[in-house]
């Protein structure tokens, strides 16, 4: 635990997670100072709620002289490791942590983290869905929207927390030490923040960096034979499609921890589409599993789990035409594996803000499922770019005009697909929103 009492602390934005941060500090006796570049309506309804705690803050914009004179700084996965404040505590010596650091530092309970590209909020709900049914007392947490700074002063050491954490929050951990720690995958994403795909993976290995003997580390088994895994000290197991201790085999998910072979359920059971869901089945299995959580309960609770809204969700059929919202679908890879979940011919809406990704690892797929490409947002020439000599494109200025373009070109038996392979802030303020959009304008 770090100590805190009376130090003074700088929160560096006040967005959900440095609310959450400078409550929970509140709450454990430091002095909070806030800086925020912003002041917008949001902003100031989160510091009137903190009020009561008697913050010093500053708006629109950092100053070094508020930011200086401070004994510890904590930083939110949306800061700039650039942002004025981070770059003076470096200079000064002053410690910098992340919300996530600060949150499991006062946590009690047991910490399953969950990080990967791809999957994560998927699976963190579903490992959180097993394990409640089971009876274990769970909080789901995390990057998925509800930072676990908010949750863990409520919460006693009986509470087991799933957390979704993201490779922004691994920059910034510590002492951040899981009972299981997962890691799902690590595909082309984020070349805004991180240099190649050889420093994004090794970000995404952090989450094992503090883990010991008696810790449990789920990985995916693409790096079963990576020499990176050789640096985890836990105990460590694989899941994958075709091969780890739990597997998909002829149609059947099925798990070994020793040579003995056990069935868990048909694949047919899970309500979940796409091979890619069918891993992140395979990994919830095997934290269950170390949960000690019995067969029976893990496959009714994985038979009754929806999935999330705008991860592959299918929202309508018009005329013999299936909408899906895939607007979660922010890379490449997300794509890529709706694609390959999808036996029929795709109208695909895509495009918003590039992640620097490359569209040609999937130019095969593109030019087999997809029926034309409805181009949105900055990235339409890109994307043009890399397929339009493939396949048939258009350019829409609005969702709105997307979706009736995407209706004119998709037959009976086709399929309309808002999978973007980008972020969505050129046009929305976030991915929720673009898929509400699409949604509201096939329902139109
Ligand atoms: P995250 O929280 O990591 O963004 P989500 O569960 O929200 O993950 O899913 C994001 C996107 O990735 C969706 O389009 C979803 O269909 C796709 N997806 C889900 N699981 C996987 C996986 N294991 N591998 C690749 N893509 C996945």
């Amino acid at each position: 635990m770090i100590n805190i009492e009376n130090k003074k602390v700088l929160v560096v934005g006040l967005g959900v997670s440095g609310y959450s941060a400078a409550r929970l500090l509140s709450k454990k006796g430091a002095l909070v100072k806030i800086t925020d570049s912003s002041s917008d309506s949001e902003v100031r309804v989160r510091l009137d709620k903190l009020s009561k705690y008697n913050v010093d803050y500053e708006l629109e914009g950092h100053t070094s002289h508020f930011c200086s004179d401070v004994d510890l700084v904590v930083t939110s996965p949306g800061v700039s490791p650039e942002a004025l404040p981070i770059l003076l505590a470096k200079e000064k010596g002053i410690p910098i942590i992340g919300e996530l650091e600060l949150a499991s530092s006062f946590c009690q309970g047991k910490i399953i983290a969950i990080t990967g590209t791809n999957g994560k909020s998927t699976t963190t709900e579903l490992i959180g869905k097993v394990l409640s049914d089971a009876g274990i007392k769970t909080c789901v947490c995390g990057n998925i929207g509800n930072p676990m700074a908010g949750e863990v002063y409520f919460r006693d050491k009986d509470t087991t927390f799933v957390v979704e954490v993201s490779s922004f929050q691994l920059e910034t951990i510590k002492d951040f030490k899981p009972y299981i720690s997962v890691l799902l995958n690590v595909t082309d994403d984020h070349y805004d923040r991180h240099a190649n795909l050889e420093e994004y993976k090794k970000e995404k290995f952090k989450i094992f960096s503090n883990q010991s003997k008696n810790d449990w580390a789920v990985i995916n088994h693409t790096f079963s034979s990576d020499p990176i895994v050789d640096k985890i000290d836990s105990r460590i197991v694989f899941f994958g499609h075709a091969e780890g201790s739990a597997r998909i085999k002829d149609g059947k998910v099925i798990y070994s921890f020793n040579d003995e072979e056990n069935v868990l359920m048909e694949t047919s059971q899970i309500p979940l589409i796409g091979r890619h869901n069918l891993e992140n089945v395979a990994c919830t299995l095997l934290v269950s599993k170390i949960m000690g959580i019995s067969d029976g309960t893990i496959k009714d609770s994985i038979k009754s789990f929806k999935g999330l809204a705008h991860r592959f969700e299918k929202v309508a059929d018009i005329d013999g035409v299936e909408f899906i919202d895939d607007s979660k679908a922010t890379n490449i890879d997300a794509t890529k594996r709706a694609l390959e979940s999808i036996e029929k011919k795709v109208v695909l809406i895509a495009g918003g803000i590039d992640k620097g990704g490359d569209y040609l690892s999937m130019l095969n797929l593109v030019e087999n499922k997809v029926k034309a490409i409805i181009l949105i947002g900055e990235a339409k020439e890109k994307i043009k770019e890399a397929y339009g000599g493939k396949v048939p494109t258009q350019s829409a200025d609005s969702m709105k005009d997307a979706v009736r373009k995407a209706k004119s070109i998709a037959l009976k038996g086709e399929a309309v697909m808002l999978s973007p392979m980008c972020s969505s802030f050129d046009m929305f303020s976030s991915y929720k929103e673009r898929g509400d959009v699409f949604q509201k304008e096939v329902m139109s």
